[in-house]
C-alpha cells in the first residue's frame, strides 16, 4: 500500500489536546478549584424554538408513507436555497438559488473546495489562521504563502504585489483574531484577485456577529466580487447548528476561469459525485432559521454572546491588557501581559484564576505572545471569570 506521504508531514494537532491535558492535570492537582473555560469555540445557547418545531414536524413527516423523503437533491432542496437567496436579497445581493449549494458545514466545504483546483495551485492565507485551511493544503503537499497579520496592520493584512497565489483565503470576521475588514479593504482584495486572476475563498462563518451597518455582511456587497469570490457560510455559530450540521457555499455563475469554465458547474459536479446531501430534517430546521421568527431568535442568542464579550473587553481594559476583536466576532485576541509567551500566559491564567484560554501561537507564529478568549460561555461563568481576572490587579 502507498499512503499520501503529506499526511506524515502534518504538524501534530497538539493545540487543543495540550490545552485539555494541562486543564485535566490542574483539576487533578487542585480538585477544590473551579475552572472556567474562556477557550470554548462552540456555542452554548440552545436551538431556537422555531427550529426545534421544524425538526419535530420534519421527523413526523419522515415516519409517514405519504410524506417520507429519501435521497434529496445533492445541492439541497430548492425551498431552502430560495429562502437563503431571499436573505441575500435583503442585503442587496441578488443570487440565483442554484448559486447556493447546501452542505453539512463550512469546515467540509472549505476543504472539499480544493478538489476543483489544480494540484499545483498556489495558496495564500493569514498567519495566524483557522488551522483547517493550513492543514488541508499541507495534506495536498502545498506550502502556503502567509499573509502576516500583526498588531502593526491591526491583524488585517492587505494585498501587495509580493503575493502570488491562485487561491486566497479570507476569513471575515476572523478566527482567531476577531477583527473584521471594512468595505474599502475588501474592495482592495477583490480588485487584487481580479487583477491576478485568483479566487478568494471567503469564509463568512462569523458574519452573523457583524455589528455595524457600514460593514459588509457578504463579500458580494463588494463590486466585482461575483467574478472572483466563493463565499462559505455556516449555520453553526449563526443559529447553534454545531451539532446539527448545516452550511452553504455560494459559487456565482459569473465566476469562471480565463478559458470560461464555470466554477459553479465544477462545484455542483463535485458535490453530486461525492456528497448525497444534508438530511431532509436538518434542511427543514435550516429553513426555519431564515424565517422572520428564526432570524429574530438567533439575534437574541448573538446578543447574549455579545454581552459576554463586552464584559470581558471592559475587564481587559481595567487591567490595561491590549486586545483586538471582540466586537464583530465572538473572539478577543489578547496581547499577553508582561511579554509572556502564549503558553506562559495560559499557565498563568490557569494557576492564578482557574481560567482556560487558547494560546495564540497554536494558530501560527504571529500568534505568539497572544491568547484567544471567547464569549461562548454562560453569562454567569463569564462574569465569575472576569471577577477573578480583576483580582489580578491587586497582586
Ligand atoms: N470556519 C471557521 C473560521 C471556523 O472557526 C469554524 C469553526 O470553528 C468553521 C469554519 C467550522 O464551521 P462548521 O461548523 O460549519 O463546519
Amino acid at each position: 500500500m502507498r499512503i499520501n506521504p503529506h499526511y506524515l508531514t502534518l504538524p501534530k494537532n497538539y493545540l487543543f489536546s495540550t490545552v485539555a491535558a494541562k486543564t485535566r492535570e490542574f483539576q487533578i492537582k487542585y480538585p477544590e478549584k473551579s475552572i472556567i473555560k474562556l477557550s470554548i469555540g462552540d456555542v452554548s445557547r440552545p436551538l431556537p424554538k422555531v427550529v426545534v418545531a421544524a425538526l419535530r414536524k420534519a421527523s413526523t413527516e419522515m415516519g409517514q408513507v405519504k410524506s417520507f423523503r429519501g435521497y434529496g437533491p445533492e445541492i439541497g432542496y430548492p425551498w431552502l436555497r430560495q429562502a437563503i437567496a431571499n436573505f441575500y436579497t435583503n442585503l442587496g445581493v441578488h443570487l440565483a438559488d442554484d448559486e447556493i449549494i447546501i452542505s453539512d458545514g463550512a469546515k467540509s466545504d472549505s476543504s472539499n473546495l480544493l478538489d476543483i483546483f489544480d494540484r499545483d495551485a498556489t495558496v495564500a492565507m493569514c498567519d495566524p489562521v483557522y488551522p483547517v485551511y493550513l492543514d488541508t493544503n499541507l495534506m495536498l503537499g502545498r506550502q502556503p504563502q502567509f499573509l502576516h497579520a500583526t498588531a502593526e496592520n491591526n491583524f488585517l493584512p492587505l494585498p501587495d504585489d509580493s503575493i502570488k497565489a491562485d487561491i486566497i483565503y479570507l476569513c471575515n470576521p476572523a478566527n482567531p483574531t476577531g477583527v473584521c475588514y471594512n468595505r474599502e479593504q475588501l474592495q482592495q482584495w477583490v480588485d487584487f484577485a481580479r487583477r491576478q486572476n485568483a479566487v478568494i475563498l471567503y469564509d463568512a462563518a462569523y458574519a452573523c456577529f457583524i455589528d455595524d451597518n457600514s460593514l459588509p455582511v457578504s463579500i458580494y456587497e463588494i463590486k466585482g466580487a461575483q467574478e472572483c469570490a466563493i463565499e462559505i457560510c455556516s449555520l453553526s455559530k449563526m443559529a447553534g447548528f454545531t451539532g446539527l450540521r448545516c452550511g452553504y457555499t455560494i459559487v456565482p455563475k459569473k465566476l469562471r476561469t480565463k478559458e470560461g469554465v464555470s466554477l459553479n458547474y465544477l462545484w455542483q459536479r463535485r458535490q453530486a459525485t461525492k456528497f448525497n446531501g444534508v438530511s431532509y430534517v436538518v434542511q427543514r430546521a435550516a429553513e426555519a432559521v431564515f424565517t422572520q421568527e428564526g432570524l429574530s431568535c438567533i439575534q437574541a442568542n448573538i446578543a447574549y454572546y455579545r454581552r459576554n464579550l463586552r464584559l470581558i473587553g471592559a475587564t481587559l481594559q481595567k487591567l490595561g491588557w491590549q486586545f483586538f476583536g471582540g466586537v464583530h466576532a465572538p473572539y478577543l485576541w489578547v496581547r499577553c501581559p508582561q511579554n509572556m509567551t502564549s503558553w506562559q500566559c495560559f499557565d498563568y491564567l490557569l494557576q492564578e484564576c482557574g481560567i482556560v484560554c487558547t494560546p495564540g501561537v497554536g494558530f501560527g507564529q504571529n500568534g505568539e505572545n497572544y491568547i484567544r478568549l471567547t464569549g461562548f460561555n454562560s453569562y454567569t461563568q463569564t462574569r465569575a471569570a472576569c471577577r477573578r481576572l480583576l483580582r489580578l490587579q491587586k497582586c
